[in-house]
């Protein structure tokens, strides 16, 4: 039985105090227009944080004005790509001074592992800002080859003002996803973070400004999607909107988008991604793989191996051996070194998934292990997984957003990879084998963004990331992701008594 959700904290481990909680609009930290403030409350207990600013309509046409004006006649997208480069990268050792805060706030706001997000999450967050800080000043364009008389050539610019619209799940990587090749290709940005985690994104806004990104050039509007979220969404002065988060928002945001002035979108929605493992398997580290890729920050993660399919000649020992890894998971304090799980994000979200453990157990799947929640407070679930598991159950086909594994046994290559493509989503897939004609065969038919071949949640800054199907499109990451920001103009002039 995993540890119930009382672990202890490192002794001398001071949490951060909460220094911004205002909305940051034109380089300043002010109170929403309407005085109205919001809970932001710690998953660990259920109790308050802090209460922050929220933004409605009123704030966003502030903060749109601002970057309008930013990109229209601000400093940011005329100066070079160098200088911006040098700006971001100045950025990025900012953000470094201060990781163990960041991680800390990232922490009680979303009750992620403290240790993991010093580690991991806030250091690839600098990644991705230091990847594109080096990729600003190598956009360009093309010659052309035109077959009159004439010279033609590409220039690429910035799109605009950038809306981006962020889930809860990794609040610093995905404002960092979204804000570094927006800002490296000149634009201006808007950013409405997750109403469940508003905090680092504030500490973000402050250091740009400490770093030198002009005023007006990234502005932070926390608030809830239905207000904050739709007012940038059908703004006519935004030209772009940078979205992660669900298929049904993101299908909200396509109609808003098409029905106030075609800004372009891209989409990073869900995922039910599957994890496929053969018989030549190495067991040990399938079951490892495949135990870290559903229970790993508590299954809230977009691309969690949620469905686990198994070949028939390993499926008894797997399933033996991956009962044994997940009673091993410590859930508990995410501040506690010792713990492996903390807790889901908010009270909807844990009083979700313990609804899909039901689902399962009244659809007929076996509950091997886990299912119910733990600790006397907070938002803490056992990790918990399902054999038995038929592809049309629910606990099969949604995604879940919890630490809820779904075994189904296999047979053949081509059974796995009908099974494996049977969902609305193609977000990601895994695949464990040592045949190396299995590994390129199936990571063709499986229709996903990313396939990671005897790895998993593999994640790089210049790899593409984004979905297939109802998962999305666009990509994030990789020299791709700048694209989404740039427009192409095509400059042509006549060349008189060309020797060509
Ligand atoms: P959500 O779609 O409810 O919310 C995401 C964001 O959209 C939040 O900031 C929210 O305030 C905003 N929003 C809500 N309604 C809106 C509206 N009408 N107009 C504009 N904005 C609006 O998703 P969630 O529950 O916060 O996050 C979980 C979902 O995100 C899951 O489905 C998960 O798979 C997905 N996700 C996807 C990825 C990816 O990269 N593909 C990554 C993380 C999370």
């Amino acid at each position: 039985m995993a540890e119930n959700g009382n672990g202890s904290v490192k002794e001398g481990f001071k949490m951060p105090e909460i220094k911004y909680t205002k909305l940051f609009i034109n380089g300043e930290f002010v109170d929403a227009a309407s005085g109205k403030e919001f809970e932001t409350r710690d998953p660990r207990t259920g109790d308050v944080i802090v209460n922050v600013a929220e933004a409605d309509k009123v704030d966003v046409d502030l903060a749109v004005k601002a970057a309008r004006e930013a990109f229209d006649h601000g400093p940011w997208p005329r100066m070079s790509g160098y200088e911006r480069g040098r700006i971001l990268h100045k950025y990025a050792d900012l953000i470094e001074q201060h990781i163990e805060e960041l991680a800390a706030l990232d922490g009680i706001d979303a009750g992620k592992l403290f240790e993991f997000g010093k580690a991991v999450d806030i250091p690839g967050a600098v990644r991705m800002l230091r990847y594109y800080a080096s990729a600003a000043d190598k956009i360009h364009g093309e010659t052309l080859k035109l077959t009159t008389a004439h010279q033609g050539y590409t220039l690429k610019e910035p799109i605009g003002v950038v809306g981006v619209i962020i889930p809860w799940n990794f609040p610093s990587m995905m404002f960092f996803l979204k804000v570094s090749p927006a800002l490296a290709a000149g634009c201006t940005v808007v950013v409405k973070p997750a109403e469940q985690t508003p905090l680092s994104a504030l500490f973000y806004a402050k250091l740009a400004k400490e770093a030198g990104i002009p005023d007006g050039a990234l502005n932070v509007v926390n608030g809830f999607g239905p207000t904050a979220g739709a007012a940038l969404t059908s703004h006519m002065d935004v030209d772009n909107i940078s979205f992660t988060g669900s298929p049904e928002i993101g299908s909200v945001i396509m109609q808003s988008a098409a029905t106030s002035n075609l800004k372009t979108v891209s989409l990073e929605l869900g995922g039910k991604s599957p994890m496929i493992i053969f018989d030549d398997a190495n067991l040990d580290m399938a079951v490892g793989l495949a135990s870290a890729a559903v229970f790993f920050n508590k299954g809230e993660i977009c691309v969690a191996g949620s469905r686990v399919y198994v070949q028939d000649g390993i499926y008894d020992e797997f399933v033996k051996k991956v009962i044994e890894c997940a009673k091993g998971w410590v859930v508990g304090d995410p501040f506690d070194p010792k713990v492996n799980m903390g807790p889901q994000v908010d009270k909807v979200q844990y009083e979700r998934v313990l609804k899909y453990i039901e689902y399962g157990k009244r659809d007929g799947a076996t509950l091997l292990t886990g299912g119910k929640p733990c600790g006397d407070k907070g938002y803490y679930i056992e990790p918990t997984i399902f054999a038995d598991v038929k592809e049309d159950m629910k606990i099969a086909q949604d995604e879940i957003f919890g630490p809820v594994m779904s075994l189904i046994k296999f047979k053949t290559i081509e059974e796995a990879i009908e099974r494996a493509n049977c969902t609305k989503y193609g977000l990601a897939a895994g695949i464990l084998t040592n045949d190396i004609n299995i590994a390129n065969r199936v990571s063709r038919s499986v229709r996903a963004g990313t396939v990671w071949i005897n790895c998993y949640f593999v994640f790089d800054a210049d790899a593409p990331f984004g979905g297939y199907k109802m998962s999305g499109f666009g990509r994030d990451q990789g020299m791709n992701a700048i694209e989404k920001y740039l427009q192409v103009k095509s400059v042509i002039t006549p060349i008189y008594n060309s020797p060509w």
